[in-house]
């Protein structure tokens, strides 16, 4: 069976398992917080992100709440979620720019995104999927890992790994893996000891499970 269709019937699977998986696993009100606790997941969890910003959130909403922000105390209010101090200095001068050259709204282009401090593909993706824009799919640790194990790419960069994937991928769904490969990849295909005795793909042979003894 060639990728693509091993591709369309792994999505497929993975829709009727995981069918009411959110395109974020992030608790946000506004854009900018949406922006900001993207940004705050890196090298973090979404629960421990989701922890932080039920706080965070009651006093920082909109863009110019997060641009005035004061780095001391914000590094201390985003501490647990990790690399606080980097983050921190991130976060308000992303939103600065934002407010500076984007008049106060969070640009929708790719290159524009990318372009902030603290943001790269994976979190451009998020935002702009989650405005219904699709570019591409957001490569996290668990595509990666998944995209590895199904043998969709050897490449453990986040770049490589999207370019390999949205040539395996219909366009129409890039939208739709992001979020139902951290599904499979929190519940069944975890970082250690996969469960690959329950895994449905297994079953269907849809899984080469590369790199597993
Ligand atoms: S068969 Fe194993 S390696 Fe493949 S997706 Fe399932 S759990 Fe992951």
């Amino acid at each position: 069976m060639d990728d693509k269709k091993r591709a369309r019937l792994i999505f497929s699977k993975l829709e009727q398992n995981y069918f009411s998986v959110p395109l974020l696993f992030l608790d946000y009100k506004t854009d900018a917080q949406m922006l900001c606790a993207i940004i705050l997941s890196a090298q973090s969890t979404d629960a421990q992100v989701n922890k932080v910003t039920k706080e965070l959130f009651k006093k920082y909403k909109s863009v110019n709440d997060f641009s005035n922000a004061n780095l001391k105390i914000f590094e201390i209010e985003i501490k647990s979620t990790g690399f606080y101090k980097q983050k921190a200095k991130r976060v308000i001068e992303c939103f600065n720019i934002i407010k500076n050259n984007y008049g106060g709204k969070i640009p929708l282009r790719m290159s524009d995104l990318i372009s902030l401090p603290g943001v790269g593909r994976k979190t451009a993706n998020l935002v702009l999927a989650n405005k219904g824009i699709i570019e591409g799919i957001a490569v996290d640790t668990h595509v990666a890992r998944l995209a590895r194990r199904m043998n969709f790419t050897n490449f453990r960069e986040q770049f490589k790994i999207e370019k390999d994937l949205l040539k395996i991928f219909d366009k129409k769904i890039w939208g739709r893996v992001n979020g139902l490969f951290i599904s499979h990849g929190r519940r069944i295909c975890v970082a250690r000891n996969p469960k690959c005795n329950i895994c449905f793909l297994n079953k269907r042979n849809l899984c080469p499970k590369k790199g597993l003894k």
